[in-house]
């Protein structure tokens, strides 16, 4: 991570779409999902957890896909209007959902900003692409408190109170 404040940018492949990123995002999670392989057409989606609101539309216009998730509540998508790359996306499973971004780190000016802290759904993961031994990995998904930071947890915190969702 960077020192000091914060603040990266990002955008599509055709220009028109650019954001700017306002703080380092709670968690990184690096996703072997099928579903996030066939979106990505590649071995892994790498998907920043972020407040939706800490992800600043600079510039473009975004147009929004339905797809469907392992759930079956599905996420919202967001792709430029222009050249149809995907930016990030809101998962559908509560009201948190609207409120928490999975940002697609690929679409960052400098991706090595945020390297994966987690690597999930590796039970799909293909067999030729081998994981770090320095970073946690799961064959489905893992257990929050035991994963993320305290900061993050304190953040998902003030997140939930201001949204009014309940903890189960
Ligand atoms: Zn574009
Ligand atoms: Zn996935």
């Amino acid at each position: 991570m960077t020192h000091g404040p914060f603040s990266c940018e990002g955008g599509c492949a055709c220009g028109a779409v650019r954001y700017r990123v306002t703080s380092k995002p709670m968690i990184v999670h690096a996703c072997h999902c099928l579903n996030c392989q066939r979106q990505t057409g590649s071995v892994h989606a790498i998907n920043a957890l972020i407040e939706t609101d800490r992800v600043i539309l600079l510039s473009g216009e975004i147009e929004e896909f339905l797809a469907d998730t392992p759930s079956g509540r599905g996420q919202r998508i967001a792709l430029c209007a222009s050249c149809k790359v995907a930016l990030w996306s809101n998962y559908l499973l509560n009201n948190l959902g609207e409120h928490l971004r999975f940002l697609r780190v690929g679409t960052l000016d400098d991706p090595s900003l945020t390297p994966p802290d987690v690597h999930i759904f590796t039970a799909s993961r293909l067999p030729w692409h081998v994981l770090p031994d320095e970073t946690p990995s799961v064959e489905a998904y893992y257990d929050l408190k035991a994963t993320w930071s305290q900061d993050s947890l304190q953040r998902l915190k003030a997140l939930r109170q201001r949204m009014g969702v309940r903890h189960k």
